[in-house]
């Protein structure tokens, strides 16, 4: 079935019996009873092991993306956690230069674990090849990259790593399931911060892995799930799975207004650059344009001078709102450098802009008017 179905009806039909509710129940119980013979009809035991709702929304996941198996989180960066705490002390990850927590978790919770990690411009595919190590054991790639918006070739990549013997596993949080199909382009895992399109209505925090096999390293980031016990709650689950249900026109419309406002950022006298993948004139679009079906609801922007320009342009806005996150309904805008550290490289004057689904004439009219005031 075609995605836009698969939004609708994925993880909804675990349980075919007549006159069962359209809409699934949240399951609240932590605890399920055994048959009088010691088993357990469903495989239900306790709750931070399965539910109910949980597992509709794994199911829900992997039919999206077109893997065999997923494990959902209580964020996106406890998802991204169980990757790396797969592997072993010693293994070596190569990753993009991109979202700031997970170049953090990498740095500060994963080095002294005992992970080595290079950090690199993965869509330089030269400076990819120029880290692999004996000991690669995973390729991290995201992108779009957050909030740069370089554009790396999944395809490329899931070969070199796996000619190097590594997986590759793709963030694909801000490509989404709708416009980037990782699978197809060679990815072995797929990682979300599902608090971004999959819920699509800022509020819910969930994360996610999907395997396209059931093997011996999703077993283990299963085992984590479980043991560890980062796993979101049935009301969470719940949320999530009804957010998909509009993921894709929220995405379509998400893609079309990003690109309507990223050409109008280009031309306009206070911006020196808009960065968005859909531009003709971004580096990445050619690359872009093959892996991608539309390129997504994020753009970035340089203003014309410093931080100061910066900050006053998000001063003047009315509808657009100053906030962190992206992938919600409304429209939001953030100075990233104001919430990484000083050295992490990302431009003072750098707005990282995640278009909603509003009428695209009311945006630029906002981003006109706060731009003619910088
Ligand atoms: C938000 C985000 C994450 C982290 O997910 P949380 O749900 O905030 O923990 C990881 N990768 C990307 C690209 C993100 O945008």
């Amino acid at each position: 079935m075609k995605i836009e179905t698969l939004t609708v009806h994925a993880g909804h039909s675990l349980n075919p019996n007549e006159n069962e509710p359209i809409v699934p129940a949240i399951s609240l119980s932590t605890i399920f009873e055994r048959a009088e013979d010691g088993s357990y009809k469903h495989g239900y035991v306790y709750t931070r092991a399965s539910n109910p709702n949980r597992r509709a929304l794994e199911q829900a996941l992997v039919e999206l993306e077109g893997g065999k198996a997923a494990a959902a989180f209580a964020s996106g960066s406890a998802a991204t956690l169980a990757v790396f705490q797969a592997l072993a002390p010693g293994d070596h990850v190569i990753a993009t230069e991109g979202f700031y927590g997970t170049t953090k978790l990498l740095q500060e919770v994963m080095k002294p674990w005992g992970l080595e990690c290079s950090l690199v411009n993965t869509s330089d595919l030269a400076a990819v090849s120029g880290e692999i190590r004996p000991t690669t054991k995973l390729i991290w790639l995201e992108t779009p990259s957050n909030p740069k918006m370089r554009v790396s070739d999944i395809a490329e990549v899931a070969r070199l790593a796996h000619s190097a013997g590594a997986r590759l596993v793709c963030d694909n949080t801000v490509g989404t399931p709708i416009l980037q199909r990782c699978f197809d382009l060679g990815a072995d895992v797929v990682m979300h911060s599902t608090t971004k399109y999959l819920c699509g209505h800022s509020d819910v925090l969930g994360g996610a892995i999907v395997s396209r096999e059931e093997d011996a390293f999703f077993q283990k980031i299963r085992m984590i799930q479980a043991v560890a016990g980062a796993v979101p709650s049935p009301f969470d689950c719940w949320l999530l799975h009804r957010g998909i249900r509009t993921m894709s026109l929220r995405v379509r419309t998400q893609s079309e207004n990003a690109l309507a406002i990223a050409k109008f950022l280009a031309t306009h006298r206070a911006v020196e650059k808009s960065l968005y993948p859909g531009l003709e004139t971004h580096p990445g679009h050619d690359i872009a344009k093959k892996q991608m079906k539309q390129f997504g609801g994020l753009l970035s922007f340089l203003v014309r001078g410093g931080r100061e320009q910066a900050l006053r342009a998000t001063q003047g806005l009315g509808l657009i709102r100053r906030a962190s996150s992206l992938g919600g309904t409304e429209s939001t805008i953030e100075h990233r450098a104001s919430v990484e550290p000083p050295n992490f490289g990302t431009p003072e004057n750098l707005l990282r802009l995640s278009a909603g689904i509003e009428h695209v004439d009311d945006l630029i009219a906002d981003l006109d008017k706060a731009l003619g005031k910088v």
